[in-house]
């Protein structure tokens, strides 16, 4: 009878419950009443019912505890019917037990709850709870179903998504993912292998192993062997191994994963969706045994959210090595130098220790651009660079800074240890390297500050040291110098000539002086020369011989050039306009101008000429022999183009480079210009008197106008022409002169007579 009443009091409660498909209530049922179950069915259905069921009297003790409730608490009826509630509900917070109280506030609510297990493990189920009238006592029934694996499914999928979006660091996330694992299904070491880009091994996350075990796995080659992990990424499948001790297959680390107590894993490959392997989740048991539905939809989960952070992870990383390194030495870029460098300044400081900056600039690197293209170029910076990262420590900072600049941070080096270095760095960077078919010989300059005495941060360190570079150049390149405070104010001074330059080429500061040419036999001006001088309003009178080489360090060269190229023509223009018989005038240009193909020279000097109404033959170019030796093969097509222009091409302070007679031979030169340096010495000097003579043969024997420069003395000039000078030039006759006052000066020495 007890029964009756308790089943008729079921029935009811079910009708209402969500879970009212279970029983079925007679009035209620829309079938014939000859289907309809009697009451005396109820208990069947309770003891069948796929749902935990359980009463609660109200001393909180268990009543009823059907089989299925069994199933889930993973406890028998026998130990549970008459024992509190409490020992089957999970421990509060505070860690106190459930009583009546709680059990109450579920009531009316669909709660989810884990429950241990008595076996250690642990499973998750919807509970839901309501008071009823049983055997004329009020009661808690409590329906409950197992949700393990969907619970598993969100909640795992939840927090790891939810970390994924608070951090980027995929050491946290992965670490999170094991440990998440090993919440739900505490039986389980889970940990993460990554694949390099080389196929091997490198362990990612493994919280529950020593630091040393987990690396045991680190550089593991891809492979049928060696360990599950290995296996799995080889085979691209899960792979089982259900007794470590015994395996055949495993070979490394096995000592270890035993005595840590680890008798069986599994390992399941991540994969991305294009199919490739980039790492392993593997599952550590303290049993032989095999994975049970749990662990592979807790696995199958994992790896779904593994590739998502890992492929994650792999594009931050590229977005940060674009952000942070250069693309072509895969040295660290200026940004990411600087932050590197400011933090060892930073500990320096805290540490009262000293550092040293190295600014690294290769010498002549344009040159081999221009000459050997730029691939070459990329190929000598990649050599610099994997030169630079094995003559340093580890511990050092090394960039690629700009172009041909790289700088190295020496930290606890004080000057003896960095001039150490430098020199060392000299040495493996002046190695010969083979580029395609030619073999370069690379030199660098290297400038040194020094932390704290030279600055107390990176740019001025990094400033210093530029300077301190500038003068290695200067003492001749392919060696070192340290930064002093006299190289700051040369630094400074060099910094406001620039600025003024700048200004002067964009004002009217500048102007053409202009050297008259005479020829001693026929006492006529044979041309002159354009020279250009700067009258700064700020620092006064700057000699070119100051200012020239600065313009062509700063990119100023070519401004400058087209300038002077200009005004002269102009100002030859307005000569002849007048009436004023000048040959031709003589530019000075430089090197440089010549393999700047943005300049197209052959076409700017004709279309010059041609603005001005001049003939091609009105202009001289000057150029040094350097230009000669160029190898560049833009330089020598400019060249003969600027010849075939009609423009002539005269060698300025010929005798003072090196270039070979032969090689002479066969260049478009129609005038050579005996370096002043040799007319000086005239008078004193025998072996200088034998050069001019051979010079002066050449110059017949190849049918090239000689002329003589620095003429000051009425002696060199009888010498001079004594071995066949004709045309000479020099203060002896005139300095250069602003265009009026060398029309006085023509004016006024029409017939050279006078000279003789
Ligand atoms: P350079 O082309 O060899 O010019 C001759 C230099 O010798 C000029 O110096 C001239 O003033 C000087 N000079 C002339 N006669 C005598 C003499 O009898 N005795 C002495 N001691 N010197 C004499 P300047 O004008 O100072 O020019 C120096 C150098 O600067 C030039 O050497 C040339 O290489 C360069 N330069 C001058 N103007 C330009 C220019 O417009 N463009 C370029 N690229 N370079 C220029
Ligand atoms: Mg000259
Ligand atoms: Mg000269």
């Amino acid at each position: 009878m007890e029964k009756q009443k308790l089943a008729a009091t079921l029935q009811k409660r079910f009708y209402n419950d969500s879970y009212s498909n279970v029983i079925l209530s007679p009035a209620a049922c829309p079938f014939n009443a000859v289907d309809i179950p009697g009451e005396d069915l109820y208990p069947e259905i309770v003891e069948q019912a796929s749902s935990a069921i359980v009463l609660v009297d109200g001393k909180d003790r268990v009543v009823l505890f059907n089989p299925a409730a069994g199933q889930l608490w993973g406890r028998s009826k026998d130990e549970v019917v008459g024992a509190s509630i409490s020992q089957l509900m999970p421990p509060m917070k505070d860690g106190h037990t459930p009583g009546q109280s709680e059990i109450d506030h579920l009531v009316g609510h669909n709660v989810e709850l884990p429950i241990e297990r008595p076996n250690n493990t642990r499973v998750w189920a919807e509970i839901s709870v309501s008071r009823i009238q049983a055997m004329g006592k009020p009661m808690r029934l409590i329906i409950a179903k197992n949700i393990t694996l969907s619970k598993v499914h969100k909640a795992f999928r939840y927090q790891v998504l939810r970390a994924m979006a608070q951090t980027d660091s995929l050491l946290e996330i992965m670490t999170l993912l094991c440990q998440e694992i090993q919440r739900i299904a505490p039986e389980i070491s889970a940990t993460v292998t990554q694949i390099d880009g080389e196929g091997r091994l490198r362990s990612l996350v493994a919280p529950d192993f020593p630091q040393h075990t987990a690396a045991l796995i680190d550089g593991i080659e891809i492979g049928p062997k060696a360990s599950s992990q290995a296996i799995a990424a080889f085979r691209g499948e899960p792979v089982l191994v259900r007794d470590i001790e015994h395996d055949p297959g495993w070979s490394v680390g096995r000592r270890e994963t035993l005595a840590l107590g680890y008798k069986a894993c599994w390992s399941a490959p991540i994969k991305t969706r294009d199919g490739r392997t980039i790492g392993i989740l593997t599952f550590y048991y303290r049993v032989c045994r095999r994975p049970n539905n749990l662990h592979a939809r807790l696995a199958e989960i994992a790896v779904s959210l593994c590739v998502l952070a890992m492929e994650r992870a792999a594009s931050f990383s590229r977005i940060h090595h674009l952000a942070f390194f250069d693309d072509l030495t895969g040295l660290p870029n200026r940004s990411l130098l600087h932050i590197q460098a400011s933090q060892a300044i930073a500990h320096a400081a805290r540490n009262n220790e000293r550092l040293a900056v190295l600014f690294i600039d290769i010498d002549r690197f344009k040159k081999v651009n221009d000459s050997l293209g730029h691939p070459a170029g990329d190929t000598l910076l990649r050599t610099v660079a994997s030169r630079l990262r094995e003559a340093t420590r580890e511990v050092d900072i090394l960039g690629r800074y700009s172009g041909d600049e790289f700088i190295v941070v020496l930290t606890q080096c004080d000057s003896v240890h960095a001039s150490e270095l430098a020199g060392r760095l000299l040495v493996a960077l002046s190695a010969p390297c083979r580029i395609g078919e030619v073999t370069l010989m690379p030199a660098a300059s290297i400038g040194i500050s020094l932390f704290p005495d030279n600055g107390r941060d990176m740019d001025a360190l990094i400033h210093e040291a530029d300077t301190a570079m500038y003068q290695a150049k200067q003492k001749g390149r392919g060696c070192f110098s340290f930064f002093s405070g006299q190289l700051n104010q040369i630094a400074k001074e060099r910094l406001t000539l620039e600025t003024a330059l700048r200004d002067a080429l964009s004002g009217n500061e500048l102007e053409i002086y202009y050297q008259p040419q005479i020829n001693i036999e026929t006492h006529q001006l044979h041309g002159i020369e354009a020279l250009v001088r700067w009258n700064s309003s700020q620092l006064g009178e700057i000699a070119p011989g100051r200012f020239i080489p600065l313009a062509e360090e700063s990119n100023l060269i070519s401004p400058l050039s087209q300038w002077v190229l200009n005004e002269a023509c102009r100002q030859l223009a307005q000569w002849r306009q007048h009436d004023l018989a000048i040959p031709s005038v003589s530019v000075n240009l430089s090197p440089t101008d010549f393999h700047n193909l943005n300049l197209k020279l052959p076409q700017y000097l004709e279309a010059i000429l041609r603005s001005h109404g001049l003939q091609p033959s009105d202009l001289l170019i000057e150029i040094t022999e350097g230009v000669l030796m160029d190898s560049n093969p833009d330089t020598m097509r400019t060249l003969h183009e600027i010849h075939a222009l009609g423009v002539r091409l005269s060698i300025d302070d010929f005798g003072t480079g090196y270039s070979s007679l032969g090689y002479l031979r066969h260049l478009p030169v129609h005038e050579l210009k005996l370096d002043q340096s040799f007319v000086r010495d005239l008078n004193r000097d025998r072996a200088t008197r034998a050069l001019t003579n051979a010079v002066m043969h050449i110059g017949d024997s190849m049918e090239l106008t000689v002329i003589a420069e620095g003429v000051e003395h009425p002696t060199q000039r009888n010498l001079l022409k004594a071995q066949g000078y004709q045309v000479v030039q020099g203060f002896l006759f005139s300095p250069p002169l602003p265009p009026t006052a060398l029309e006085r000066w023509l004016d006024e020495n029409l017939s050279f007579t006078h000279w003789e």
